[in-house]
Formats: C-alpha cells, structure tokens, sequence
C-alpha cells in the first residue's frame, strides 16, 4: 500500500471522524509523510466545535467555546494556523453566585482551602465529588456552590462525579479573563482541514483487518486507521475481526455527561459579565467578540442531566429562556431569534469512582493497525477541546511508532 513512511510502515492512513481529535491526528500523519483521507459523517468539519454566525454577526459556539487555563496544544495550533484568541472580558471561572444558601468571599475561600487540602492528602480517593464535599468542614453555602460550579463545568451530577476527576481545585473560582478563537472556534476544524482530503457526508461502517492493512467501507485500502469517534459511536462501525473484548468494554464503559447551551440575541448593548443559577446548574455570559466590543448576545450553558432535563428542552427553547429571563432581567433579550444547542447523545466524557483503574490504558492502547483517538481517551484533559487535540497526536504518534 505505498512505500512506507519512516519505520513506522504507515504510508497510507484513514482518519475516522473531523472532530479536533481526527483532523490533529490526520494532520500529524500527514507531517509524516503518510497520505490521508478522512472521513466525516456529518456535512461539516469540527464534531463538538461548531461554530454558527447570526444574522447581526455574533457568533454563536454550539459546542466548545472556552480556551482555559492550561492549555497548551492549543493555543500553539491557533497562532501556528494565523488565528488569535480573543480575550472575552468575562471569567469562565469566577461566576456571579445568584439564588441558593449564599457566601461570602471569605468563607467559599476558607471552603476551597479546605477542599485543595483534603483533595491532596488523597482524602477523594474512590470517592464522589459530593461524598467528599461531606467530608470537607465547610461552610454550608461555600459547599453548595462549590458543588454547583463542579457539577455544571464536568455536566455531571457531583452524586456520580469522582472526585478525583476535577482538574485544579484550587483555581476553580479564580478571577482570569476567558479566551476563545476569535471569529470562532470552528475556523481551527476548517483551516486544519483545508490541508488535508476530507470526505464529508461519509460514515465509516465497516473497518476490516487485511494482511498487512485496513479496508474500510470495502473501498479505502489503507495502512493503517484512527478511529477517533465518540465511543458509542463506536456501535455503529461493523469491525472484523471484532474489536477484542478488553477495548469493547473499555469503549462500552465510558460515561457521558450532559449539556445544553442556548444564545440569545440581546436588544440593548450589555456589559461582559459571568452569572450562575445556583439552585438551576446553569450559567450565563456576555462577552466580547474578537473585535474588543461586547457582542449583543448572552449565552447560556446548562450542565448535567438533571439540569437539562429541568429544562426540558426537548420539547424547544422555551422554558430554557423563562429561566434565562428570570436570572438575568438585566438583560433586554430578543427571544424570538434564541438558538438552542443540545447534545442527546452526551456532552462530553465524565468520570466516576467505579471506573476501572485499567480503563485510560485501555482506552488509549491501539488495536494491530487501528489507533484510537477522542477527548475519552485522554488521561488528563479528558472533556476539553485541548484533550481531543492531544489524543489525535497521541494516536498518530502510536501508529507511527514513536510512541
Ligand atoms: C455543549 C458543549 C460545550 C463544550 N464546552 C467546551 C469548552 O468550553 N471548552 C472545551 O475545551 N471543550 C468544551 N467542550 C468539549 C469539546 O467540544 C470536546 O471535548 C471536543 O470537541 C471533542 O472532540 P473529538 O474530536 O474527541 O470528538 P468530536 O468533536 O465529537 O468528533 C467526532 C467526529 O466523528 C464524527 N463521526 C461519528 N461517527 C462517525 C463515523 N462512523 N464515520 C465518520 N465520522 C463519524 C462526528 O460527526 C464528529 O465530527 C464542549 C462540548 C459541548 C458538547
């Protein structure tokens, strides 16, 4: 199948699925030497990053919007693609509290303190998030915001959560501008793939092991394949020989949590601004664009499946915007142009105390020829744009053999 690259044997790969964690494997094949075709069963590139432009020109992200603290892969592929990002004058971290117990400033830190404390004496081990908060001497509204800002972030009920799955304690409340690409996150997907051969509008369904090679959909010979779907999406492609029993339960035991976001036009010009519904687990921000202006927009994200289903948006946007309303009166909305984002099939991977202790190994580990790549195979910056992004490189590094 081609002259091969380097030791690796990979001069030929197919790259299943154009989320960050595809195209930033397939780009890094590609660097290599190897010529790649994508494969993408939507008409569009970015999966979970999707970008949508209004009317007026503000820029909704469907998906993943924040570029936080301690990202690195991705900030580097921004500039290295000639994109910027764009401070939003808002925090992503310090959140305005509004409705439940209430705190003062003095005791949510004392509260923090005490949890970083218990958190590095090893006190979550095999715990949940809540369970641990239990544990924590704290004031009584430090726990339940805490709690609050835990469950809406991981889109996960702190009753399921491990506690060990919350990355940086410490600076979960921490006063630091937001970040996002500006002109919006998708461009990354498209200027990634601008690159590459892409095949939009095409599913893989069947990956099948020949000699010293991979047939997908019994009409791409390639030397080699990663998948980098959502796990259970992983169902819905026919493997042969079947995938071994080890990676199917590791992919069948990924948990997902649940978000919904919904972007409301604004009437009247806002200030930036980060509020949270305490009682509701879902927050609210207006932020400027990469122009330096606040947009005339307020973006709402609802995080966890209680909450979500709180606000029943399966049945449209209409409740979600009553409580929108109801938090922020200080804001003029135009809610005939609300638009609602839901995500059935699961925001992001979650994590909870009975995962297996083998399962990111798992997860991770290559099968023969086939890598996998997706934000639930990576160890640490699992749920985040930047952990897609370094799976997908993890993945080509694995076929390769540097890795
Ligand atoms: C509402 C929401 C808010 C978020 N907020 C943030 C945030 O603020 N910051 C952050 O860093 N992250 C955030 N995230 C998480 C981030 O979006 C994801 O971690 C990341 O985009 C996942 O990338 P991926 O490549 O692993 O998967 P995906 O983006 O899901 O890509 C998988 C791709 O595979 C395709 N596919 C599936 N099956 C097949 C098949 N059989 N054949 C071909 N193609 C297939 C899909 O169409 C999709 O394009 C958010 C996610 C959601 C849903």
């Amino acid at each position: 199948m081609g002259t091969a690259v380097g030791q690796s044997g990979v001069a030929s790969a197919a790259v299943i699925g154009a989320g960050f964690a595809g195209l930033a494997a397939a780009a890094a094949l590609q660097a290599a030497g190897a010529a790649v075709t994508v494969l993408e069963r939507e008409r569009r590139v970015g999966g979970r990053v999707w970008s949508q432009t209004l009317p007026g020109g503000a820029i909704v992200e469907m998906g993943a919007e924040f570029v936080t603290e301690g990202y690195t892969v991705l900030p580097a592929l921004v500039s290295r693609l000639g994109l910027e990002l764009a401070p939003m004058g808002m925090s992503f971290t310090r959140r305005d509290p509004r409705g439940g117990i209430g705190v003062d400033a003095a005791a949510l830190e004392a509260g923090l303190a005490a949890l970083v404390a218990a958190v590095e004496a090893g006190a979550g081990e095999g715990l949940t998030v809540a369970e641990l908060l239990e544990r924590v001497p704290m004031d009584a509204g430090a726990r339940e915001l805490i709690a609050c800002r835990i469950q809406v972030s991981y889109a996960h009920p702190v009753s399921l959560l491990a506690a060990g799955a919350v990355r940086h304690v410490g600076e979960l409340f921490d006063d630091v501008e937001a970040r996002r690409v500006a002109g919006g996150n998708q461009q990354v997907a498209e200027r990634l793939a601008a690159g590459l051969r892409v095949q939009l509008g095409t599913a893989a369904v069947r990956v099948v092991q020949v000699g010293d090679g991979v047939r997908i959909n019994d009409d791409l010979d390639v030397d080699a394949v990663v998948v980098s779907v959502p796990a259970p999406a992983t169902d819905g492609i026919a493997f042969e020989p079947p995938l071994p029993a080890w990676k199917a339960d590791a992919l069948a035991r990924v948990v997902y949590g649940q978000a919904a976001k919904l972007a409301v036009p604004l009437l009247a010009q806002a200030q930036a601004s980060s509020v949270l519904s305490v009682p509701e687990h879902f927050w609210t921000w207006t932020a400027k664009d990469g122009d330096g202006a606040v947009a005339p927009l307020v973006t709402a994200f609802a995080g966890s499946g209680p909450a979500v289903d709180a606000l029943r948006v399966d049945e449209g946007p209409s409740r979600y915007l009553e409580r929108v309303a109801a938090l922020r009166p200080d804001l003029e909305l135009d809610a005939a142009a609300a638009v609602l984002s839901t995500w059935p099939d699961g925001a992001y991977s979650a994590r909870q105390p009975d995962r297996p202790a083998d399962l990111d190994d798992r997860l991770e580990a290559k099968v023969e020829r086939i890598a996998f790549a997706g934000e639930h195979t990576e160890r640490h910056w699992y749920s985040t744009m930047e952990g897609a992004l370094r799976s997908g490189e993890r993945a080509a590094r694995q076929l390769l053999g540097s890795a």
